[in-house]
């Protein structure tokens, strides 16, 4: 992969990277999309990366429809797929440490320790061996573009970070390969978040936060089989609790629906 990467590289070609773990939707694609409109060589990768994975029921039963996801990369035009095994890519007892510093503590860093060391773990492999000059991430997992914006900063790496949108179903739930994971009551009583996030940007008053994050919590508890993890009105810059002088204001929300974690967020003053 390396060395045929290399030789495009050579020939003047930019390369886009897009890095998923399967189970592809069209969320995945719409980064692909991207990474074709931008760039002349788009490769994807599919790795179920177990260590970013805290809960290993969880990695257990993450979906891995390969053959699909190979049928949806081939009609989409991706011009690499990337499918390395566990063995590939990782030594046995291989140790990795990043200063992240409090992103690691906050939010999604809480409520899931050591996940963020696992992702910055694969992806600095990853981009190691793609060497991407661009590399395409989903706002859908906010916390983790800062993270690897912070990789990329504390390692000098020479990839640039594109963040792309969250794409949701016409009834508002954001796209998630774990989403197959819900029945369909659940599914419906999921609906809570994007609802509650969109209610808050209608809503928004900087003058207001901690009430609105009050009233927000409320609805998202008053709703059956989910429990809030958390749900935070944030500075989009370093996930600090926003006040009325942040600029960059995004609302991001972590709820158990039935038995399946979701999370979701929307940016409410950019
Ligand atoms: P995953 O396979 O869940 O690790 O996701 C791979 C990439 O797709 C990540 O950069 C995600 O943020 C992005 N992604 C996941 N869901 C969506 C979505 N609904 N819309 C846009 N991007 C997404």
């Amino acid at each position: 992969m390396s060395k045929y990467l290399d030789e495009l590289h050579n020939d003047g070609k930019a390369i886009g990277f897009v890095p998923t773990m399967g189970a592809l939707h069209q969320g995945h694609l719409s980064l692909l999309a991207q990474s074709q409109q931008q760039t002349d060589v788009s490769v994807c990768s599919i790795f179920v990366n177990p260590t970013q994975f805290n809960d290993p029921k969880d990695l257990e039963k993450y979906p891995r429809p390969i053959e699909s996801d190979i049928k949806k990369l081939e009609q989409a035009g991706c011009d690499i797929l990337f499918n390395p095994g566990v063995n590939e890519m990782y030594a046995s007892n291989e140790q990795w440490h990043l200063d992240l510093g409090e992103l690691e503590h906050l939010l999604e860093g809480k409520f899931r320790p050591g996940h963020y060391q696992g992702v910055t773990q694969v992806v600095f492999k990853l981009f190691d061996i793609v060497k991407p000059d661009l590399a395409f991430f989903g706002q859908k997992d906010f916390q983790q573009v800062l993270v690897i914006q912070k990789m990329i900063d504390l390692l000098h790496l020479e990839v640039k970070l594109v963040m792309c949108p969250i794409l949701r179903e016409n009834d508002g739930l954001a796209m998630s390969s774990r989403n197959i994971h819900l029945s369909a009551e659940d599914r419906q009583h999921a609906l809570v978040l994007s609802r509650t996030l969109s209610w808050l940007r209608q809503n928004f008053d900087d003058g207001q936060i901690a009430s609105l994050t009050e009233q927000c919590k409320n609805m998202i508890k008053a709703e059956p089989s989910v429990q809030l993890e958390y749900f935070e009105i944030a500075n989009g810059e370093n996930l600090h609790k926003a006040n009325n002088d942040t600029k960059q204001i995004v609302a991001l929300v972590a709820a158990k629906v039935g038995n399946t974690r979701l999370i979701d967020n929307m940016i409410i003053r950019s």
